[in-house]
């Protein structure tokens, strides 16, 4: 039996191909899963999240990557010229937020700048039984003074109100409670219609 990285038995029934430019580049990959396994792979995945049909459907249509499904890895990225969601690894967290900025690229254009007052609200006040939307609130609104940003006028990285980054704040929300709604607050959760059930 050939052995796969690092000796391991390789996952069954899935098959490498040469990797795509972009994986290529972004990953340093020079062979990535075979597009129909990756594909099986991701289809489980939709079955395994609260995504709506109508989102499943949409997900079908794009172009989906992984590099590796023996390894739980994160890192991912969403192309939205390219309709290219790409993972590095098979990590769920990675999965949901990269969907989550697919979904987010066809809302953004009507719903960012309320997405955006949304989070300076939540970030100065978070209601009651939200903690963990709360804590990352305050982070998207406040930066974090430790993690260095040489983009940064400041020398750190003053998060994502500071920087207007609505694809962040989007998908960022929604990995940090994986993909699970009923953790948002309702003036948050309402962005989320029509993707999350
Ligand atoms: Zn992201």
């Amino acid at each position: 039996m050939k052995l796969g990285l690092f000796g391991r038995k390789p996952r069954e029934g899935w098959r490498r191909v040469p990797a795509s430019p972009e994986m290529r580049e972004y990953f340093g990959f020079t062979e990535m899963a075979h597009p129909q396994d990756a594909r099986r792979w991701f289809e489980d995945l939709f079955a395994r999240q609260p995504f709506t049909r109508e989102a499943v459907e949409y997900f079908k249509t794009l172009r989906l990557e992984v590099g590796t499904l023996d390894e739980p890895m994160g890192g991912g990225y969403w192309f939205g010229d390219r309709g290219l969601v790409m993972l590095r690894g098979t990590q769920e967290e990675a999965a949901v937020h990269e969907l989550a900025h697919a979904w987010w690229e066809r809302r953004r254009s009507t719903e960012r700048d309320d997405l955006m007052r949304v989070l300076e609200s939540l970030g100065s006040e978070c209601p009651a039984g939200y903690a963990r939307i709360g804590e990352l609130a305050n982070v998207y609104c406040n930066g974090i003074k430790t993690q260095v940003d040489p983009n940064s006028p400041t020398g750190y990285w003053r998060g994502m109100l500071a920087e207007d980054n609505d694809h962040e704040t989007f998908a960022g929300f929604c990995s940090g409670v994986m993909a699970d709604a009923r953790q948002m607050p309702p003036e948050l959760r309402r962005f989320y219609a029509g993707f999350l059930r």
